[in-house]
């Protein structure tokens, strides 16, 4: 069997409030937009999209709408040649190929690159997309549809989904930080890797068991369940790839996740 590939890609930077990430913290935090891509026998599939590339333009106003409610405690460092079209295109990968994308979730710095592959089919927790919808999550802006709602062929998933019916790649539900937010186990060889995304932040907050401020969670103690899943996985000797870890970052982009390997996370 020709083998399985993850390549992990940072799309930018966003600095936000550091309680945003961990409880109790003040100040801000500047953290890393992780996206990933996953080459396997049977299809590619894009695992969270980054930002939209209208928060690359040098025009303020733009950014700022594009921001939205999120403009007054959020700047973005994200430059032209950042974005999930380019990163890929310097693998020589053409997006518009991809067969499939998966996102953890349904923020803005997690589906902001949907529309760069118009033909993948999208795989999403029911719950998030029912979340997605509803008017007041739209209204408070904590979801913008113009990042998601756009016509993809959508397999709606309730819970753990094998994406390929082979073990390999895995979606676990890890609800929490929205409704229905999810995580994604991946078997490399021998080796698994599990990308939490907004499940769990920082190498903190698991070693820790730190949450983020409670106005950005919306379930507590399903988060806390993750980080105890999270923990049991790593006993066993899973990799755990943070959400949006500055330090964690460095060490994986650009490229073939395998020099995970050689890091100790
Ligand atoms: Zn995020």
């Amino acid at each position: 069997m020709q083998e399985i590939k993850l390549y992990a890609m940072t799309c930018g930077w966003i600095t936000m409030p550091a309680g945003f990430f961990l409880a109790g913290q003040t100040g801000n935090l500047a953290v890393p937009v992780p996206c990933y891509f996953i080459e396997h026998p049977k299809g590619t599939i894009l695992f969270d999209t980054g930002l939209e590339t209208a928060l690359q333009s040098d025009n303020a106003d733009i950014v700022k709408e594009a921001l939205g409610i999120f403009a007054k405690i959020t700047t973005v460092q994200y430059q032209p040649g950042e974005d999930i079209t380019s990163r890929l295109e310097k693998f020589g990968i053409d997006p518009k190929k991809i067969n499939f994308i998966i996102n953890s979730h349904l923020h803005f710095d997690h589906c902001g690159g949907n529309v760069a592959a118009p033909n993948a089919r999208w795989i999403i927790q029911k719950r998030e997309w029912q979340a997605a919808q509803k008017d007041e999550n739209i209204e408070k802006q904590i979801y913008s549809p113009h990042h998601y709602d756009l016509g993809h062929d959508r397999i709606e998933v309730d819970g753990e989904y094998d994406v390929f019916q082979d073990g390999t790649i895995i979606l676990i539900p890890t609800y929490g930080h929205t409704d229905g937010h999810q995580s994604l186990k991946v078997k490399l060889g021998d080796q698994t890797i599990i990308l939490t995304a907004d499940a769990c932040y920082l190498k903190h907050s698991l070693e820790n068991m730190t949450l983020p401020d409670a106005m950005v969670v919306n379930d507590p103690e399903s988060m806390i369940n993750n980080f105890k899943l999270f923990k049991k996985l790593q006993d066993k000797g899973a990799k755990i790839v943070f959400g949006h870890d500055p330090k964690q970052a460095s060490t994986l982009t650009d490229g073939e996740i395998k020099r995970i390997y050689a890091n100790d996370l």
